[in-house]
């Protein structure tokens, strides 16, 4: 049975550093699919600029075409804040045998500490962390300690167990953010290239990211 991979996200608004991330694991770690999860409410950052909605919507538009890739609206339609335990804790009541992998990009790694009820995490799947530039993986510390424990740079055993192992899969880097885009839009520009046209298409249709009263 291949990994579900599981990537969580603001995704205001999804673009290509998401895309290729996650077309570059299906490939490299075999994933049976890579459900895209975004939140609802999410809890550790400013309310997102797009509603729970259309950040969806600009999911569902991006996904679209590639086989193996899906959406999951559990987060958007649950009430409270969007915590990935409870997610995980869902997926593995639906999957009680198939392994999971939550994927990360390093800097929410490194972030991973202030999760609700984090040290739960891997009890219930794998975690994959996709090298972003600029970041570097934790020596000490909490995390530091738990890559000690963890680590492994078989592929093979995220695919093995259910569940507990942490896995860091170099991929393109791309320096696309979600911030850097809210910024561009706002300021009148074009994000070609850096979006799926159909997200471009439905931002563009929408306005949402270029009305000012909603700027940040
Ligand atoms: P923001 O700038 O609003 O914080 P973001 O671009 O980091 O947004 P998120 O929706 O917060 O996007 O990120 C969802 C996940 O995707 C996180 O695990 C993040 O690390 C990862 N990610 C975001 N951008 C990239 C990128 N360019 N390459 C690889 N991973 C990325």
């Amino acid at each position: 049975m291949n990994p579900l991979g599981i990537f969580g996200g603001t995704f205001d608004p999804i673009h290509f550093g998401h895309l290729r991330t996650a077309f570059e694991l299906l490939a490299a770690l075999r994933f049976d699919e890579v459900r895209f999860v975004p939140a609802g409410n999410p809890p550790h950052r400013d309310t997102p600029l797009a509603d729970a909605a259309l950040r969806l919507s600009l999911v569902q538009a991006a996904i679209a075409d590639q086989p193996g890739f899906a959406v999951d609206d559990r987060e958007v339609r649950r009430a409270g804040p969007s915590y990935a335990v409870l997610t995980l804790r869902e997926l593995r009541a639906e999957f009680p045998a198939r392994p999971l992998c939550l994927v990360l990009g390093m800097d929410a790694f490194l972030g991973l500490p202030q999760w609700h009820e984090w040290r739960d995490l891997l009890p219930l799947a794998h975690i994959v962390v996709a090298h972003r530039p600029g970041w570097r993986a934790p020596v000490e510390g909490p995390l530091g300690e738990l890559l000690a424990a963890r680590r492994t740079d078989r592929i093979d055993d995220l695919h093995e167990a259910p569940a507990g192992r942490i896995y860091i899969h170099p991929v393109t880097q791309l320096e696309i953010s979600s911030t850097d885009l809210r910024d561009l839009l706002a300021a009148g520009q074009d994000p070609r290239y850096l979006v799926p046209e159909a997200v471009r298409q439905a931002i563009r249709a929408t306005g949402c990211y270029t009305r000012p009263s909603t700027q940040r």
